[in-house]
């Protein structure tokens, strides 16, 4: 890759005047969703540094959810670079036929089995490929990948050098953003805080100190929270739909998947309380938008009589 196209990935951070005085702190938000690719998000940090790292062989294989960022994002790269990509979906009641129709476009091939048999499903595509006489890579779901952390330990500090925020806020799930947002902030007075989307906070925790370690920061302390998960994956009530309606008020477009749970942390008063007044905030938004458009067609567009 040339270094224009690495300067045209440097973090994107936007001041938010309006919803920060609102909320009674300082607020930049990192705009992962507006990086220069299709559909952006934080996967296409990750996989871009994943796919950059080891000859990806012909076909790339992973797994995720029916709406999976990850598995959309991982077509797209191949769509781009050439190469076959194969998914094992999961059968989720969440899942979208727009995600589906959307890997059709791409030209990715798919499967979807119950999650029981994800783990066999991926072994028989790869032996399949390989008895093809082509050669498949296998990228774990999410990108939970020592690539994927240390993508984002570089834009941990460039942000960091740059912005010298208190905290930041971000949407964690498999826990590699985070950990290498941690794995940054090392050594440094800014703290990073993930707000769960789907684990709880033992299991999370876990998982973020790990990719931490990847990226290099052999004991971090790790700030997770569990409070806003709403039901966990994919899953979401009133709640997280209330802080998403405020977001899109305020011309911010997060999702009830991810980004809306990490953002109803920043209104929520315990939690700023504790984590944010009077502090230099960064809220790392992550992506999402089309999780936003799918899930408010399904929960909220009901007809308003004027
Ligand atoms: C995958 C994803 C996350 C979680 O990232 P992890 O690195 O898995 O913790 C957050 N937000 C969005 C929009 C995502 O797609």
């Amino acid at each position: 890759m040339s270094s224009d196209s690495a300067s045209a990935f440097r973090p994107i951070v936007e001041p938010q005047f309006r919803l920060g005085d609102t909320l009674g702190f300082e607020l930049q938000v990192v705009r992962e969703d507006l990086l220069p690719f299709p559909l952006p998000g934080n996967k296409v940090r990750k996989l871009r540094r994943e796919l950059q790292s080891a000859s990806p062989g012909d076909v790339l294989i992973s797994n995720g959810g029916i709406d999976s960022n990850h598995c959309r994002t991982l077509a797209i790269f191949g769509a781009q670079l050439g190469y076959r990509v194969h998914l094992v979906l999961h059968d989720d009641a969440q899942g979208t036929t727009a995600s589906l129709a959307l890997l059709d476009m791409l030209g990715a091939s798919y499967e979807i089995v119950t999650g029981a048999h994800i783990a066999a499903a991926l072994d028989r595509a790869e032996e399949g490929f390989q008895l093809q006489g082509l050669v498949a890579r296998r990228i774990s779901g999410g990108c939970h990948t020592p690539a994927g952390a240390l993508a984002y330990r570089e834009a941990g500090l460039d942000v960091i050098e740059r912005y010298q925020p208190d905290v930041i806020v971000l949407a964690s799930g498999t826990g590699a953003t985070q950990g290498g947002l941690a794995a940054a902030a090392a050594g440094t007075s800014t703290r990073v805080v993930g707000v769960s989307v789907a684990r709880a906070r033992d299991r999370g925790r876990e998982a973020v100190a790990e990719a931490a370690a990847w990226a290099g920061a052999g004991r971090v302390a790790v700030d997770f929270t569990e409070d806003f998960r709403d039901g966990g994956y994919g899953v979401y009530g009133e709640d997280t739909l209330a802080a998403v309606r405020i977001g899109w008020r305020y011309g911010l477009p997060v999702d009830p998947t991810y980004t809306g749970k990490a953002f109803r942390a920043l209104l929520d008063d315990s939690f700023r309380e504790r984590h944010l007044r009077g502090k230099r905030v960064i809220f790392w938004h992550t992506g999402g938008l089309f999780n936003a458009i799918s899930g408010i067609s399904r929960r909220t567009a009901t007809p308003k009589a004027v």
